[in-house]
């Protein structure tokens, strides 16, 4: 169905088809008229299905010479981001029809700037819950000739602790109007605002995420545990990606991945919520620019992002929740184009979270080995064959250059074959290794030899077992059975190993961090009598007697064992 055969304004309609779109998606199809006949509405249907011009259309169809001076519609979005995206693509509905005015508010900006465009007669307005809010109280914004309000990403903007915010808002504007709610889901919170606050809403549900990422083709990564950074940057190196979104699951995260990727010289920016305003447009500026080819997101900022031409998403976490999978993978393969999408997984319990996403999402996500060293090398060889014969031919200016070298002996082959190697060394500068030999045993074999390492860091660093070993399992990939005693000392620390691993333990973690500190590990020669003598009062510990360690206790707690600071500060906190 076609956006001119419903009955829109020609306004509208030459708008949209300057846009391109041409079918209009099932989401507006079954929106568009009866928003247009002011019922209250529930849209339920997953990212990339053209939600914002499923209420955008009508809400600039609505708009009208008596709105000149008020605001009539009014729209609710999560992120400010959300919010500039929608204001951006609302206006572009509106390009034609000169009395909308649209604007949008949201936190971590200039208020006064808000304010004069509110003045200057909005009648649109996009807006982050707290921020409308904040324009309601000084009394900047108001909604009493509001006629329409829509919440997009309300199941988002729920869980983002805005349920009071928008429940104040709601009580706030008049009771005569046409109420709006978008969601991907429908948890129970977003059915009681939908009794609230709704009259008789018609439920609308386009089903399953399917269509949006049957175009996503899905891989998994089996990478050892401490690896994940070192095989994004593989990957990214050998698809030569230009436009990549990165997952984590946490903002620390975003900014660790982005400094580790921006240090090996990709250019990768991270977007999360504790960044400034001006921060994240920056951002998403230069991403959509492909001056940054790599972003590096949390969910939530980049929930709805719409960006087109991504080449692939990484889950360089695996997501918390299903819904989180489709809503990133969503990211790619936008708008009928292929995209791909690969997650990093690094134990056998992440692997059946991946399963069970697969079943949910009801695509077959693949695994794939890491590519090699060898492999890249080969390939961007090939790149450079088809780079060099695409060159334009060059027909003098440097030829004295030539002629300089070959007057000193410098054959033409060896001037070629010095510049060639110069430019594929920059391609694969920094490969990380994973072609390291792998331990060959797994488990601890009783009565194998076994020897000591020697860390050098011990209780002045308030180093817990656990964190040893943790670091130890995460850079060798070995399991932590594997692994023996490990007696923690004033300055230092001793972990008994298999003698046939220890080279392997020892290159691996040549240049392992252990709780923010740079640890030098050696094999440990001999013990002095005065050690062995202290050792009775040392915390002994056994990787394979941590169950009865922890025994009923929560993880957490054994670990603030070992952190008397925490300790202290929870304590006070009670
Ligand atoms: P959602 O809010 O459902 O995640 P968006 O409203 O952000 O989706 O739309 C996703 C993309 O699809 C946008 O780039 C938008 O311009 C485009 N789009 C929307 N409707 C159509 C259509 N009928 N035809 C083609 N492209 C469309
Ligand atoms: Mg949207």
């Amino acid at each position: 169905m076609h956006f001119n055969e419903l009955n829109l304004s020609q306004e509208i309609i030459t708008a949209v088809e300057e846009l391109g779109f041409l079918e209009m998606t099932d989401i507006q199809k079954e929106s568009i008229p009866l928003l247009m006949q002011g019922a209250d509405v529930v849209g339920r249907s997953n990212t990339g299905t053209g939600k914002t011009a499923a209420f955008g259309i009508p809400a600039v169809e609505s708009i009208t010479e008596a709105d000149r001076k008020s605001v009539a519609v009014l729209i609710l979005c999560p992120t400010r981001e959300l919010a500039m995206q929608a204001c951006e693509e609302i206006r572009k509905f509106a390009k034609y029809k000169r009395i909308v005015k649209t604007t949008a508010i949201y936190g971590g900006a200039s208020m006064e700037r808000q304010i004069m465009e509110l003045k200057r007669g909005a009648n649109i307005v996009i807006g982050t819950p707290g921020r409308v809010m904040d324009h309601i109280r000084r009394r900047t914004l108001k909604l009493d000739k509001l006629r329409t309000v829509i919440l997009d990403e309300a199941d988002e903007m729920l869980n983002m602790g805005f349920r009071e915010d928008i429940e104040a808002i709601l009580s706030e504007i008049p009771e005569e109007r046409q109420t709006v709610l978008f969601s991907a889901t429908m948890p129970p919170e977003i059915l009681a605002i939908t009794e609230k606050y709704q009259r008789e809403p018609v439920h609308i549900k386009i089903k399953s995420a399917q269509k949006t990422v049957e175009s996503v083709k899905q891989f998994y990564f089996m990478v050892a545990m401490g690896r994940k950074t070192d095989a994004l940057k593989l990957l990214l190196k050998a698809y030569s990606l230009e436009a990549v979104m990165v997952f984590c699951n946490t903002k620390k995260m975003v900014d660790e991945l982005t400094e580790e990727l921006v240090k090996s010289g990709i250019h990768a920016a991270g977007l999360h919520g504790d960044m400034k305003q001006i921060q994240r447009t920056q951002v998403m500026n230069s991403f959509k620019s492909k001056a940054i080819t790599v972003l590096v997101a949390t969910d939530v900022a980049a929930r709805g992002i719409d960006v087109s031409g991504i080449d692939a998403v990484f889950n360089y976490d695996i997501p918390q929740d299903n819904e989180y999978y489709i809503h990133r993978i969503g990211r790619t393969g936008r708008a009928g184009h292929d995209g791909t999408a690969y997650t990093l997984i690094t134990n056998r319990r992440q692997q059946y979270e991946l399963k069970d996403i697969a079943k949910y999402v009801k695509a077959d996500i693949t695994e794939l080995p890491l590519p090699e060293k060898a492999d890249i090398i080969a390939l961007k060889k090939d790149e450079l064959v088809k780079n060099i014969a695409q060159m334009p031919s060059v027909q003098e200016n440097c030829s004295d250059i030539l002629d300089k070298l070959a007057s000193m002996g410098i054959d033409y082959r060896e001037i070629a074959l010095r510049l060639i190697n110069e430019r594929l060394q920059k391609e694969i500068a920094g490969l990380p290794e994973f072609d390291m030999p792998k331990p060959l045993k797994k488990g601890k074999k009783s009565g194998a030899k076994t020897v000591k390492i020697d860390i050098n860091i011990g209780r002045n660093k308030r180093i817990a077992p656990n964190f040893i070993l943790g670091a130890l399992v995460d850079a060798t990939g070995m399991s932590g059975q594997d692994f023996g005693k490990i007696d923690i000392f004033d300055n230092h620390t001793t972990v008994e190993i298999p003698e046939d691993e220890t080279d392997y333990i020892l290159e691996s973690t040549n240049s392992l961090k252990i709780n923010g500190n740079k640890v030098e590990i050696k094999l440990y020669k001999g013990n002095s009598v005065s050690e062995k003598k202290s050792r009775k009062t040392e915390k002994q510990f056994k990787p394979d007697r941590r169950k009865s360690a922890y025994g009923n206790r929560k993880k957490a707690d054994v670990f603030n064992d070992y952190i008397p600071n925490r300790r202290k500060r929870i304590k006070k906190r009670h």
